[in-house]
């Protein structure tokens, strides 16, 4: 029977004889919205966080001697060797296209430190792609370096600037000799000042804020904190950064004008226009014909290229994806490809 609310708020219960530990209560939280998760592949850190990490399809697809990611054409990234990892699925925005579900959520998460994810990351990684070592289809030679991963997407789903440690995570990876790849919604420009990831993304959801509004919903308007994170991309000297538009039929297929726009003041090196894909818990929200065809994709790319000073680095249509890149940009992707 329950007694009282705990007096810090935080949601555990005095109980009649005992009281339930903060501790307790939290992992049970964490672990009901991790059980769904972890059937569909992700691979947790601990029970009193979200923190996760998930290969990707491509990572198993060149573990099997297949194809790689559209990441390996544009900037050299072997898919085999990268881990797809989070240090929390929270997120201050519930975009429709997103994979990610909203129902399960982790009021209670503890931060881990950055040194308890790193020091899981190899055997979770392992884990998750033990059935490969046993598969005829394996090939062995990228089955063994996809043991030693030498490049992390900070990008599985969730928001990555609200854990608070991040510059000091992706500090230690680089230590690792891990080349980091962060992708965040740039909703919290102080943090991303103070991150030096190798690679920074950010995405650009919408060309005005009420498609912003209507597509993103954040939990509160953001809307010049994105702006303002997208402005600052041209002045990380030492980083390359990239924009990503994830492009969904009917909802924020316009004005490319305003793309181009947006894009030009922020002098990203990269830019990738990217289609909708009608996968994971998007589903409930999308239907298939939210997917703009790549024929839609190249089209909506090429206007904003005559709106801006961009230019077509590469087209990959196995993942519905072109990206445009400035001169200097080019030869910068061209520096990580050796
Ligand atoms: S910002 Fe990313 S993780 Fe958050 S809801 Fe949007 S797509 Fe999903």
């Amino acid at each position: 029977m329950i007694e009282a609310n705990c007096d810090e708020k935080c949601g555990c219960e005095y109980v009649v004889g005992r009281r339930r530990s903060h501790t307790w209560n939290r992992k049970e939280e964490n672990e009901s919205s991790q059980y769904a998760l972890r059937k569909m592949g992700y691979q947790f850190f601990s029970p009193e966080s979200s923190a996760a990490l998930k290969p990707c399809m491509w990572c198993k697809r060149a573990i099997m001697g297949e194809d790689m990611c559209y990441k390996h054409q544009f900037y050299g990234i072997e898919s085999h060797r990268c881990v797809q990892l989070t240090p929390t699925l929270s997120c201050n925005h519930r975009c429709l296209f997103c994979w990610r579900s909203f129902e399960h959520t982790y009021p209670h998460e503890r931060d881990l430190k950055p040194q308890e994810i790193i020091d899981r990351v190899p055997f979770l990684q392992k884990k998750a792609l033990a059935g490969y070592k046993v598969s005829h289809r394996t090939d062995p030679i990228r089955y063994q370096e996809s043991l030693t991963p030498n490049q992390v997407a900070i990008s599985l789903s969730g928001e990555p600037t609200l854990y608070t440690p991040l510059p000091e995570l992706i500090e230690l990876l680089h230590k690792k000799e891990c080349t980091t790849f962060l992708v965040s919604n740039g909703t919290n420009p102080d943090m991303l000042r103070k991150c030096r990831p190798y690679q920074l993304y950010i995405s650009l959801i919408a060309p005005d804020q009420d498609t912003y509004h209507a597509v993103a919903r954040p939990l509160y308007d953001s809307y010049e904190d994105v702006l303002r994170s997208l402005s600052e991309l041209g002045d990380a000297k030492d980083q390359r950064t990239a924009i990503r538009v994830t492009l969904v039929s009917g909802l924020n297929d316009h004005d490319p004008d305003g793309y181009a726009r947006i894009i030009q003041d922020s002098g990203a090196d990269f830019v990738e226009i990217k289609g909708y894909m009608h996968v994971g818990y998007s589903q409930y929200r999308l239907n298939p014909d939210h997917m703009p065809s790549q024929e839609a994709i190249v089209k909506f790319s090429d206007m904003i290229m005559q709106h801006s000073d961009y230019s077509v680095v590469g087209v990959n249509e196995a993942s519905r994806v072109v990206c445009l890149g400035r001169d200097s940009a080019v030869s910068s992707s061209q520096k990580l490809n050796k």
